[in-house]
Order: C-alpha cells, then structure tokens, then sequence
C-alpha cells in the first residue's frame, strides 16, 4: 500500500487569499504550493530559525565570537572574483548563471529552479525550473521586486526530478530548508545571493518614478560600493544618483514589510553565496559555506579572476548617523548629497567594512522597524547575532 506524503493532502492559496504572514509575506511562493502544510514552522516571517537550520544545513551554527561569522555567516572561504569573460546582460559579472549552466551541462542537476521575467514587463519575476543552458541564461539580471521562487516546487515531485539547485534569496531559502527533507530529492544544491530593501511591483514604480530621469527605460539597477545608486538604461547609458540625495520620505513605506523585518540579509542558508557588497568595485564578493558550495564554485575556477577580500576604514560613526537620518526621513538637497557622497567614497569603508556597514545600516533600521510595528515578535524574530550588531549602536526610542 502506498502511503499519501501528508502535505499533499493540503491545498496551495488562491493568489488573492491573505498569507499566514500577513503583511509580512514576503511572497516567497511555498504557500503557491501544497507545502503550505508546513507554514508555521517554515515561513520566515512566523518562525524565526536561522540557528537551528545553520546547525542542519552546515552542521553548526556561526561562532558568534569570531567577527566574521557574525557579519557573514558560517563560511569556510570568502574571496573577491570575477568573470574573465563576464556573460552580457546579467547583473554583474554572471557568475551565478555560469555555475548554473555548468551544474546542469556536467549532469550534476537536472533542473535550476530560477526567475525569468513575463514578456510583457521586464520587472515581473516568472520562476521557472531551467532544464537548459539558455533558459537559464534568459533568467540572468536581478528581478528587483519580491519573487515567489518556490511556487515551483510542486512540480518537483510531480517530475520526478532528483538532483535539483534553486537559485534564491534569504527568505526563499529558509522557507526551503525548511521543507528541503519533505521534497524526495537525492541531492539539493542551493546558490544564494544576498538580498535587502526588495519591493512589490507598484513600489518599485515608486521607487524609479522618484530616483531616476528616466524610469520607463530603466534595465536594471543596484545600490553600489561607491555610494551610489546606479541605473542602466536602455540605450546602454548610466545614470547614477547618491544615496544620502535619495527622498527618504517619499521612499519610507516603499519597501515591503518583509524585507523591513529581515535579518538575513547574507543568506545564511545556502551552500554558497554571491553577492558584491564585501568586494572592491566591479568585482563581485563569493561566501563559501560548506564543501558543497565549495564543490558548486570550483566548477567555474578556471573562468575566474580572484583575489582576496580586504577591509578598510571604519563605518561605526557613518552608521550612527544614518539612523536618525532615516528614522526622521531626512533629505539632504542634492549638492549636499553629493558632496558627502564624494567624501565618505574617498574616506569611507571599503571591502568587507562597507559590507559590515550596509549590514549594520539595515540592521539598526529593521530592528527598529519590528520594535514599533511589531513588538510582540521582536525578542522571538530577531536572531541573536542581529541583536549584538544592533546592540553596538544607540536606537532612538
Ligand atoms: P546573474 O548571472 O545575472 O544571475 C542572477 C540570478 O538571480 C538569476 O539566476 C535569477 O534567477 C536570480 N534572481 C533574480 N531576481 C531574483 C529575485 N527577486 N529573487 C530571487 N532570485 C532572483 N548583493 C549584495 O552584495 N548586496 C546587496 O545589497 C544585494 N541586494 C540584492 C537585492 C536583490 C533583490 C537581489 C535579487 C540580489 C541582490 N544582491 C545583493 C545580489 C547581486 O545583486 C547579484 O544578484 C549577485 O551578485 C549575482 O550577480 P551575477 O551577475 O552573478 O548574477
Ligand atoms: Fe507563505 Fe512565504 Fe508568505 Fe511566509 S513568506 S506566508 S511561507 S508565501
């Protein structure tokens, strides 16, 4: 007799329905799915458990007195690299899709559950399991808006699939970890990009309406190492805009809840991990986690330059004065925006201290962000080593 998985027994929402998350749903797509069965224990969002999946995924958790695992991570590597030959038209160098195409041409997977965009809006996320190179390929280039990565997984099981890699997120990845055991996989390989600030549809058209000349062609966009934000256009133009010149009070309620009460800004969870925020400029910054990811990097060795990361300035005093700027939605006018973004590039944190500084930045704001929107979650939500970042610093009441 064939016994029924219990989760099958349970039904994915209706697109329209409420998540169990409520305003916190970062839409990450497993309640697009019968695993919706294991909401409450997987949804990030209701059930904060970065330790216990770390100890799961890495056979422990970070050592939370060694500075750098409490920035970044269980991790056996970090270093600065990138593509010799960097793949047009993804979002730095595209090192993320080559390890993919390379896993999926050496046999090592079967599928890579990934996000391509509909064909009407470049923006609108559409994840897809890639079975070939150029499907992968059509996925590149970040899709800056809250994507339900995992509303794919059903199809998983359906196909018989064994050997699987999911390109994702820190929400998507939790949720997934968490549901990893339940999926009938021989083998789950998981490449994670660090991730903040993301939005919905609508508020990233507010986001492009009120930073960028020109928000219709806009291809993609990231907030840089320099500073700055950088936006490509279309016709293969830059424009680039401070962040200290952003209208933070315009901006204040433009990022989802989710990402306002998220602190697993570096993925945590994934076998590997790559992102540019811990590397010089132009480069991108990789985390290895564990011999997996290890495996899934050497892969691509041969088309890399690397070098090692550095680290350089101090962020604490930035820091401390970016969290009445924001609590207050401070706008500076533009000149002055531009000015001190000249003086903190030339003089500001470099390498993994502006890492350290980002994370600090959004740490100190979305603690604050759950203390007065949700105080009830806040001792339960917060992980531990976001509580000692945040607690090197002094929060308004
Ligand atoms: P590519 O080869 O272009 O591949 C990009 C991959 O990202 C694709 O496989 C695609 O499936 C996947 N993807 C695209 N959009 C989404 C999405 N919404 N959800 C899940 N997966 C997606 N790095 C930092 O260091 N600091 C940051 O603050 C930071 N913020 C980010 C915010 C968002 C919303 C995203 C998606 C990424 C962010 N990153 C950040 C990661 C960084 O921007 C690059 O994605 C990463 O360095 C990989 O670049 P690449 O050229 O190798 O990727
Ligand atoms: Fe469901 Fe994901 Fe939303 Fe949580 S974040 S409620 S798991 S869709």
């Amino acid at each position: 007799m064939t016994s029924v998985s219990p989760h099958k027994k349970a039904r994915a929402l209706k697109s329209t329905s409420r998540r169990p998350a409520k305003e916190l749903c970062s839409e990450c797509g497993l309640c697009d799915t019968y695993y919706i069965h294991y909401v409450k224990e997987a949804c990030a969002f209701i059930n904060q458990q970065i330790g216990e999946l770390e100890e799961e995924t890495h056979t422990r958790s970070r050592h939370l007195d060694n500075p750098d695992e409490l920035y970044f991570g269980v991790h056996q590597d970090m270093m600065a690299a990138r593509k010799q030959q960097p793949i047009e038209g993804a979002q730095w160098t595209g090192i993320v899709s080559s390890i993919a195409i390379e896993m999926l041409n050496r046999g090592m997977v079967e599928g890579v559950v990934c996000v391509q965009n509909t064909k009407e809006d470049r923006f609108q996320p559409m994840p897809i399991i890639a079975r070939t190179p150029e499907e992968i390929l059509a996925a590149r280039v970040n899709k800056p808006t809250l994507s339900p990565n995992l509303s794919v997984l059903e199809q998983i099981e359906k196909s018989g699939m064994k050997r699987l890699l999911v390109i994702g997120v820190g929400c998507q990845i939790q949720a997934l970890r968490a549901v990893e055991k339940q999926l009938g996989l021989e083998k789950l390989y998981v490449l994670g990009t660090p991730c903040v600030d993301n939005v919905n549809r609508a508020g990233l058209q507010k986001f492009l309406e009120t930073t960028s000349r020109s928000p219709d062609t806009v291809v993609h966009y990231e907030f840089m190492q320099d500073f700055r934000v950088h936006f490509k256009h279309e016709d293969g133009s830059t424009e680039t805009v401070p962040f200290f010149g952003l209208k933070t009070n315009q901006l204040k309620d433009v990022f989802a809840p989710s990402c306002m009460s998220c602190f697993d800004y570096v993925n945590s969870l994934a076998d590997l991990v790559v992102g540019y925020m811990g590397a010089p400029f132009g480069w991108q910054w990789i985390v290895v986690r564990n011999e997996t990811g290890k495996e899934m990097l050497d892969l691509v060795k041969d088309q890399l330059d690397t070098q090692p990361v550095t680290s350089k300035g101090n962020r604490k005093e930035a820091v401390q004065q970016s969290i009445p700027a924001y609590d207050k939605g401070v706008t500076l006018p533009m000149w002055a925006a531009k000015l001190m973004g000249v003086v903190i590039e030339k003089i500001g944190p470099k390498g993994l201290e502006y890492a350290r500084f980002s994370i600090d930045s959004h740490f100190t704001r979305n603690y604050l962000y759950v203390k007065r929107n949700h105080p009830e979650k806040l001792e339960e939500h917060v992980p531990e080593f976001a509580k000692r970042i945040v607690g090197q610093y002094k929060l308004p009441e």
